[in-house]
Order: structure tokens, then sequence, then C-alpha cells
């Protein structure tokens, strides 16, 4: 037994780095007297549009309104159907009912835990309205498939970029792909704030037009309302250092990366599965993950001897209680399950030592070499 304990995410070493500038930037909205939208929620907005490459970003409350003020913006209600993926976080499934309308669960690919999009349109019917990708831990997903069949289908693509803020898809970033990419700045995500935040970046001026007027209960201007709306705005201190932030997300992903392929070459020799990127993508690692038949005798031998690691996620979306009457059975969505029961993320940040690193690869290392090897 050891007394090192190594975290999965280690927030409080980022915030040493950055201490000073969030300090006077919060001063500085405290003094402003502005605490909801305004001038720094417009800054970030801009900063954020042009790092993604499109025509708008509209700052929303969190990463599931995002999605959902989307959905509901583009008329999606009662009856529609919505292809996705069951491995993802419960919101992406979540905001297609909370809307009225039906998730259909299309299973994932085996190497990249993404939507297989060459089962997508197999799910298509005339019911189908959208699809929402995700952009699981960060990896990209096949868009250009995807929106192959989306203009053949006349459907709306939504992006989950919740976990993958600075991902490419063949040099374009990832949110900018589709009709709509939704973010979330969740303190733990890539960029993430501290407390709530999300954002919709778009090129479709219609669309960012009803989206600014969905989040502020349906008015413009002020009390003039033509929608039933949301409350659903960014902080101005949330903004502000976002966008300190924003200036160091390429060096922080660009570190994620370094540190998972030095993952990636010391682990290989195990009887693991690593991570797999396609060529002509960029992927920010928001989770590193491995996976193995023996995850659960795994995480245990980590933790006893001081390493975190994740389970992401113990029951994919078609399993779970609430979906039941959606009547998919066991076995009917293999992968997504068998990822479910066999993927393990190991501690990955932009601040983790090259110390800590070695460390959780060693502990890795020993328990197949005791346990399974
Ligand atoms: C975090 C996350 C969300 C939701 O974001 P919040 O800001 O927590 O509401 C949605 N989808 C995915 C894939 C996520 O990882």
């Amino acid at each position: 037994m050891s007394n090192k304990v190594i975290p999965l995410l280690d927030l409080k070493a980022q915030f040493k780095n950055i201490k000073d500038e969030l300090t006077q930037v919060v001063t500085e909205v405290l003094e402003s007297g502005n605490y909801i939208m305004g001038p720094y929620v417009s800054a970030f907005e801009k900063s954020v549009a042009e790092y993604c490459g499109v025509k708008h970003a509209v700052g929303v409350a969190n990463g599931t309104d995002a999605l959902l003020l989307t959905l509901d913006a583009l008329g999606i209600n009662k009856g529609d159907e919505i292809i996705t993926t069951p491995f993802t976080f419960f919101a992406t499934a979540e905001v297609i009912s909370q809307v009225g309308a039906t998730p259909v669960f299309v299973d994932i690919e085996p190497d990249t835990y993404n939507i297989d999009v060459s089962k997508v349109e197999a799910a298509i019917t005339d019911k189908t309205k959208a699809i929402i990708p995700v952009h699981i831990f960060g990896q990209p997903v096949d868009m250009d498939e995807l929106m192959l069949l989306a203009a053949k289908h006349n459907l709306f693509i939504i992006e989950d970029a919740c976990q993958a803020i600075g991902s490419e898809y063949k040099n374009f970033k990832i949110g900018s792909l589709g009709h709509a990419g939704a973010f979330s700045f969740f303190p733990t995500k890539n960029l993430g704030g501290y407390g709530d935040g999300g954002m919709i970046v778009t090129n479709d001026d219609v669309l960012a037009e009803k989206l600014r007027i969905l989040r502020v209960h349906g008015s413009n201007p002020k009390y003039y309302h033509k929608l039933i709306g949301y409350n659903s705005r960014l902080d101005a201190l949330q903004a502000a250092m976002l966008n300190v932030k924003l200036k160091y997300i390429d060096s922080w992903n660009n570190s994620r990366i370094e540190k998972a392929e030095y993952y990636n070459e010391k682990l290989k020799q195990l009887p693991i599965k690593l991570p797999c990127v396609k060529p002509d993508r960029k992927a920010v690692y928001h989770l590193y993950i491995i996976e193995t038949d023996y995850r659960d005798e795994l995480l245990e031998y980590l933790q006893k001897n001081g390493v975190s690691s994740g389970i992401y996620y113990p029951v994919p979306l078609h399993r779970q209680t609430v979906y039941f009457d959606l009547n998919y059975d066991v076995g009917s969505l293999p992968y997504s399950e068998k990822a479910s029961n066999g993927t393990l993320a190991l501690p990955l940040y932009p601040e983790l030592s090259i110390e800590d690193q070695d460390y959780v690869i060693n502990t890795v290392t020993n328990f197949f070499y005791e346990k399974v090897m």
C-alpha cells in the first residue's frame, strides 16, 4: 500500500496557475455591477465564435440547455424521432424526451465509442427530424458521412460537443460542422467554469436569433414575449473567467494529447484496448479511456494503490430504467453494453506530472502481471 493519491482530475492545480488572472477579472465583474449577460458574456461569445470559426455563439446556462434550446428552436416536438448514441451522458437523450420527442438509439463503433454512422440510415423513419452525434471523450464522429445522410433525408445535425471543445475533424473545429453545436462549461470539461455554463455555436442567422430570444423567456425586447422560452442565461462571472481560460485551451488540450500518447506508448504491451483516433482527426481526450475484461478488478486495485479511475458510463442509455418503455432488451446494442462493462478512465489532465503518470502506468502494469498474465 502506498500513501500516494492521484486524482482523476485536479481542478485546484489548474486554478493555482491562473489564480491572478481570474481574481482580477472577477473583481472587474463585481465592480461593474452587471452580473447576468452583458458585455462579458458578449465578449466570450465572440471569442468562442472566432475560435470555432462560426458566425454565432449563444451563451446559455449549461450544456444541457444548449441542446434543449436548440431542439426547441428547430421545432422538434411530440411525435418526432431523434437519433443518437446510447453511450453518452444522460443529458443527450434527456433533452429529446423533454421536448416530447423520442430518442432512437443506434449502437456505437467498438473502436471509437462513437455512434456507428454506417448504422444510422437503417434507423431513419418518416418521423426522424434530427441526429445528435456525441463526440464522446473528445473523439470526433464521422461528420462527412453524417452530413451526407442529413442532406439526403433532410435532417438537422446537432453536435453534442460538450466533451470536445478544440477537437477537429479534417481541420474544422468540432461544433462547427453540423447545423448547431452544443458546448458545456461544467467545471470538469476541458474548458470548465467555476459553476455551470453552456453555449451553442451555429452559422444559421435565424437559429441564432431564435436561441437568443428563447434564453430570455422568449422575449425581445425585454417584457415583449414572442415565444414560451426559458430562463437560461450565462453569468457574467462565468463568461469573464471562461474568456481568460479560452486563451489556454489549445495548450491544455495539447498537453492532454501528449500525456495520452505517453500512456498509449507505455501501456501498449498489456492486454487492454487503448484509445483509437482516426487519422484525419484531432481528439482532445476529455477522458483517457482503456477497455479490459478485468475492469472492476483493475478499478479496485488502482483504488487500493491510490489511483483514482472512473466509469463513463456504467449503464448505456437504452438500458436506463426511465427508458424501459422504449423496449431495448439486453444485447440489443451490444457494443454500447460491452463498453459500459469494460471501459475505465485513467487520470488525465494538463497538470498531471510525469512522476504521477509513471506511477499510474506502473500500477496498471503491476495489476496485469500480478493478477492476469
Ligand atoms: C456534460 C455533458 C452534457 C451536459 O452539460 P451540462 O453543462 O452538465 O448541462 C451533455 N452531453 C455530454 C456528452 C456531456 O458530457
